[in-house]
């Protein structure tokens, strides 16, 4: 699609929980995107330094399973097919390559703006992307470094991570409506999360 205007929400989805969609659905209503685009973090450099993280074709499983029925998001693969460490820079830069006309705009949430600056190619990525800023309970809205477009978008605040999902079904507890049931069904049918014990 030439001149399409994409959204690019990116994260280790690990796993994806009702969090993401709400916010991908909000900014794509917002800000009249064509596509948002999930993008699969392959290697999550600054995660996985901090512990194991699940096998990136079983996140990339969970969200293309999450996505069904919601238009206008798109699971995004091309972190994991590229291998190695995910860097956004690279995924933006070869979205604009296929198509100069795209428009990007990179979608975080507010704990993500702090971090911000350490990331690879934090200027060039700036020149290259819109930001889309989305709230987030728990962590304060700052301002987005120097050298960022950045918006706000108002959504829905949700009280929902990842790492209370891994939390809750590691411990055999209910994640109740925290994960979509077409989601809870693939972690369910791949045994992740020790839903296998
Ligand atoms: P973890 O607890 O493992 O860090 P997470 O819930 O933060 O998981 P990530 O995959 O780290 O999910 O986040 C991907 C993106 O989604 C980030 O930009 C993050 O800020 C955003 N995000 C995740 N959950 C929410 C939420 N409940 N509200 C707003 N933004 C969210
Ligand atoms: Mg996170």
């Amino acid at each position: 699609m030439a001149g399409t205007r994409l959204g690019l929400f990116g994260g280790t989805f690990d796993p994806v929980h009702r969090g993401h969609l709400e916010v991908a659905q909000t900014v794509r209503r917002a800000l009249g995107l064509d596509q948002v685009l999930l993008v699969v973090a392959n290697e999550p450099w600054q995660k996985v330094a901090r512990g194991a993280v699940t096998p990136a074709e079983d996140r990339y499983a969970l969200v293309e399973a999450a996505v069904a029925g919601w238009p206008g998001l798109v699971p995004c693969r091309r972190e994991i097919d590229r291998g190695g460490p995910s860097y956004t820079v690279d995924t933006a830069e070869e979205l604009l390559a296929e198509d100069r006309g795209r428009e990007l705009t990179l979608v975080v949430g507010a704990d993500v703006v702090p971090d911000l600056p350490t990331w690879r190619d934090e200027r060039r990525l700036a020149e290259l992307v819109a930001l889309a800023v989305v709230d987030r309970p728990g962590s304060p809205l700052v301002p987005a470094p120097p050298g960022w477009r950045a918006v706000v978008v108002p959504v829905t605040p949700l009280d929902i991570s990842s790492t209370e999902v891994r939390t809750r079904l590691e411990a055999g507890e209910p994640v109740g409506d925290l994960v979509p049931e077409a989601v809870m069904r693939c972690i369910r049918a791949r045994g992740l999360y020790a839903t296998r014990r």
